[in-house]
């Protein structure tokens, strides 16, 4: 997997017609997997609300109005329970997503025999925690992670408008200690980055508003629908 594409590269994808990008993923798609195949995964909040992140697009956030309730890390063995039933409906892969905007030590024993008894099942696993310390990644490598998923959110032009409660480069930092602690957990912290790359480029470009949206969002530089005008937009200069 590449892990080296420049922001001029990944421009260029985003100028190709969609419909061309959809013909190239299909291509890559085929290269490596059966085509009428598909992973199912099940994703479980085993800790849900009061994070103490201030990520702007989350409700899980103790700074949201969401009125969610902060709930305690789940029982391993209800994890577990969960797990297995996922397997039994046919998900190949169990992911486990916790509030945080750390783990703390203490939790760490807990959510590793999550990690070991789900891998005993023989599913995948996959986690996400929040950032990591070296000893924290090598403690879930070692009960047997095989995916860390860390969103790395936008590029660090725009990181203070989205989430004040962290820098851009501590997110880079906890997924240089997933890669550095073996090629599962590696593979997945490429991934992250690759995607987050992607991320920060498109977010980096300046996209002018399609003429059916263009009252919506009132710019005529960054236009804030920007999941509505990627589709049917073409980038503007500048
Ligand atoms: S760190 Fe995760 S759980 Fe916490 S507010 Fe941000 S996205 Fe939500």
């Amino acid at each position: 997997m590449r892990t080296d594409w420049t922001r001029a590269e990944i421009a260029d994808l985003f100028d190709l017609p969609f419909t061309e990008l959809v013909f190239r993923a299909a291509e890559v798609h085929r290269a490596n997997h059966a085509p009428g195949e598909v992973q199912l995964c099940t994703l479980l909040s085993i800790k849900t609300g009061g994070c103490p992140e201030d990520c702007g697009y989350c409700s899980q956030s103790a700074h949201a109005k969401s009125g969610l309730k902060a709930e305690k890390l789940m029982d391993v063995d209800a994890v577990l329970a969960a797990a297995a039933e996922a397997k039994a409906a046919g998900s190949q892969r169990f992911c486990m997503g916790a509030a945080w905007r750390e783990p703390k030590d203490r939790d760490m024993g807990k959510v590793c025999a999550m990690v070991a008894g789900v891998k005993a099942m023989g599913l995948e696993t996959c986690m996400t925690l929040g950032m990591l310390t070296g000893d924290q990644a090598r403690a879930l490598k070692d009960a047997g992670l095989d995916y860390y998923n860390h969103n790395i959110d936008t590029s660090p032009e725009h990181y203070g408008d989205i989430i004040s409660t962290r820098t851009f480069q501590e997110r880079l930092d906890t997924l240089e200690e997933v890669r550095g602690r073996g090629s599962a957990s590696a593979a997945a912290g490429s991934s992250a980055w690759a995607k987050a790359a992607t991320t920060a480029s498109a977010s980096s470009t300046r996209w002018r508003p399609c003429r059916a949206i263009r009252k919506a969002c009132r710019s005529t530089r960054w236009c804030r629908s920007r999941a509505r005008c990627w589709a049917t937009c073409s980038p503007a200069s500048g």
